[in-house]
């Protein structure tokens, strides 16, 4: 299994998950995220850790399964950074 990161997808997805494409843009974001597995993984951290900066941010202390999702999507999308 070999999968190519893809650069410039990366940053349709920072858009993406800041809400600033236009319908259209996100559609296409949502077809990418479908068929790329890269950017799908990529996609579910981003957004775990944004939920987990916006729980930090109001004070919130991080849940347990929160915390478990983290690390097991940052394993998922890189896996060589223990190595
Ligand atoms: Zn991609």
């Amino acid at each position: 299994m070999s999968e190519t990161p893809c650069t410039k997808c990366e940053r349709l997805l920072q858009l993406y998950l800041d809400g600033e494409l236009d319908k259209t843009e996100a559609g296409e974001a949502e077809i990418h995220l479908d068929t790329c597995g890269y950017c799908r993984r990529q996609y579910r951290f981003e957004r775990a850790f944004r939920e987990y900066l916006r729980q930090a941010l109001a004070g919130e202390s991080m849940s347990p399964e929160l915390r478990v999702k983290l690390v097991a999507l940052r394993t998922a999308a890189h896996p060589d950074d223990h190595a």
